[in-house]
């Protein structure tokens, strides 16, 4: 006899309802169905095997990739009183026998294994004589040579289909590409598997761009409304993390570097300060991220521009997995363009990948200078519609200025073409504002008809200009004549002054309305600090504990509690994320912090 699924999520986890379509999933699984879940990040998708594994009798085998994110999930369950184990190579061979007892005196409920382990003899033996309520097969896309994450070891699990007939399983990814969602299922041979979709869109996550001016005190200044916060700061390069970390360490911002070239014991001791401390920023290069489960990362910067929008989304995807208002800001100019050409063009890729490359940076680029919606274009990037503008990015929260700026890109091309298509933007830019300088003079540039017709706008608006034409396709920085601007041949019609070129008008100030919506995330003075005092207890638990303080209570869950204020037990029981386990082993200490602060 099956549980209710209702019942094991309100007790167990403490909610009282499911999001989306998770109780879609939940039903049909925990029914013997067989599932394939597509959910972004932050979706809840371990719920729609956890719970199915708590309403079927016998125990939950779920392949899971990381031995890091097996440990968390573990912690999590059996913090909120659940019979879980992992059986990795990271366990002493007394801790693996105790796992096997558990498992055969049928104690265990959920069991995470790595997908190398499961399809050894020695595992399918163990699997013997027990039963098995359903197989969950985490990080699906490791099965796809198209996906971003191949692991040749996932092969091996379609097998399960064939020894395991009757046992549910369920496919599970946060992975956006249709190719890759194919091949999950030809390769795990769940072809008549219901698939689940949900929409990629990720509605607690403010999308900011901003045009590089001073990019230090531009984080520096976004870093200041993030102070008590966590959040991730990519850099591109090892010395631009270390020198990153060092600079806001001196500016009174807790830093610390992430990177591969460091000290490994280094590397993963700073790794664990970002997974158990509060308000720290952990400046990396993308090769950190991958396998990390920290739901409340609260923003993710980026001081240069990643390769394309399917990275874009997928490190900022980083931030806010629990739900609650998270930011993901960018740093963006021009040098960012030139670099990434520069990086792509001397690649030993051949030219067709090459040609791929540059358009899946057009299309980030096309969202870094986008005048509408940014959550718009991300997500009709990935082939899915949104309705209307969203109003929580900053194109949205403070609508972007557009000019005519026809002439200018006219005396802009002229001045590249006229200067012989051998420069880059400084001197195109001293041309165009008349700076009379060795150079020019050495060059003769300064008898051209082209000099000084620009001098009535100021360098950073042309910079502006030079950067827009080029994201817009119609200059283009040539790498083998050392990042010289060249007019490409989509100039032509505004040349001619048969196309208009509207431009956005740069680093817009704040409006009144993006000031309120920032204040309207925050909480009223009184729960804020008892938010503070909360969260200070479950640092102390989490310690004492040596678990990432997300073990203990989300950040929803905390500020929950400091706004509705509970007094008893029962009433407490009624806030989301607190199921019987926990409150029975931390309500009284979170209530005496509640009427210590009234
Ligand atoms: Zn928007």
């Amino acid at each position: 006899m099956n549980k209710d699924p209702h019942d094991i999520l309100r007790d167990v986890f403490g909610h009282a309802e499911f999001r989306g379509e998770q109780e879609e999933v939940v039903r049909h699984v925990t029914g013997g169905g067989d599932a394939v879940v597509l959910f972004p990040t932050g979706a809840g998708k371990s719920v729609c095997y956890q719970v199915p594994a708590l309403c079927r009798p016998g125990v939950a085998i779920i392949v899971s990739p990381l031995i890091a994110l097996m440990r968390d999930q573990v912690e999590v369950l059996r913090q909120s009183g659940v019979a879980a184990a992992a059986l990795n190579s990271s366990l002493t061979s007394d801790e693996a026998r105790t796992v096997r007892n558990q498992l055969h005196s049928g104690e265990l409920k959920l069991l995470y294994v790595a997908p190398e382990r499961v399809t050894t003899p020695g595992f399918q033996q163990m699997l013997q004589d027990i039963h098995i309520s359903l197989f969950a097969i985490d990080e699906a896309h490791c099965v796809s040579q198209w996906g971003h994450d191949f692991r040749p070891e996932y092969r091996e699990l379609s097998s399960i289909a064939e020894n395991y007939p009757g046992v549910p399983r369920i496919a599970l990814t946060a992975t956006a590409d249709p190719t890759t969602r194919a091949d999950i299922i030809e390769r795990l041979k769940l072809k008549d598997a219901r698939v689940f979709i949900t929409s990629f869109d990720r509605p607690n996550i403010s999308y900011s761009i901003v045009q590089r001016d001073k990019p230090r005190e531009q984080l520096r200044d976004f870093l200041r409304k993030h102070k008590d916060d966590s959040g991730i700061v990519y850099c591109l390069s090892r010395k631009k993390v270390e020198a990153t970390a060092e600079w806001l360490e001196e500016q009174g911002i807790r830093a610390l570097p992430y990177h591969a070239g460091m000290d490994a014991a280094v590397r993963s001791k700073n790794q664990d300060a970002f997974l158990t401390e509060d308000g720290l920023a952990l400046v990396a290069t993308v090769a950190f991220g991958m396998g990390i489960d920290k739901p409340d990362v609260r923003y993710v910067a980026h001081l240069d521009m990643p390769s394309s929008v399917e990275a874009y989304y997928q490190e900022t995807g980083r931030a806010g997995r629990d739900g609650q208002p998270s930011d993901a800001w960018m740093c963006y100019g021009m040098a960012d363009v030139v670099q990434r050409r520069r990086m792509i063009s001397e690649g030993n890729a051949p030219e067709e990948i090459k040609r791929v490359e540059n358009t899946k940076l057009n299309a980030l680029l096309n969202i870094c200078e986008i005048t509408t919606c940014r959550r718009q274009a991300i997500l009709a990037h990935f082939g899915e519609a949104h309705p209307g503008n969203c109003g929580n990015c900053d194109t949205c929260l403070s609508p972007v200025d557009t000019w005519d700026a026809s002439d200018a890109a006219i005396k802009a091309m002229s001045a590249i073409y006229r200067t012989g298509q051998r420069f880059g933007g400084g001197h195109v830019i001293d041309v165009l504002m008349g700076k009379g300088n060795e150079r020019t003079e050495r060059l003769g540039h300064d008898k051209l008809g082209v000099f000084a017709v620009g001098k009535d706008i100021d360098a950073r608006v042309w910079q502006s200009v030079l950067r827009q034409l080029t994201a817009a396709g119609l200059i283009y920085v040539d790498h083998e004549a050392h990042g010289a601007l060249k007019l490409a041949e989509e100039a032509r019609p505004v040349l001619r002054g048969e196309q208009k070129v509207m431009l956005r008008r740069d680093l817009p100030k704040r409006t009144k309305k993006e000031a309120r919506a920032a204040k309207a995330s925050e909480m009223p003075e009184d729960a804020r600090t008892l938010f503070d005092d909360l969260r200070a207890e479950r640092a102390r638990i989490a310690k004492s504990q040596g678990v990432p303080p997300y073990v203990v209570f989300h950040d929803s869950t905390l500020r929950a509690m400091a706004e509705a204020r509970p007094t008893s037990l029962d009433a407490m029981a009624d806030l989301p994320g607190i199921g019987k386990a926990k409150l029975d082993r931390y309500g009284e200490r979170f209530l005496a912090v509640i009427q210590a602060n009234a």
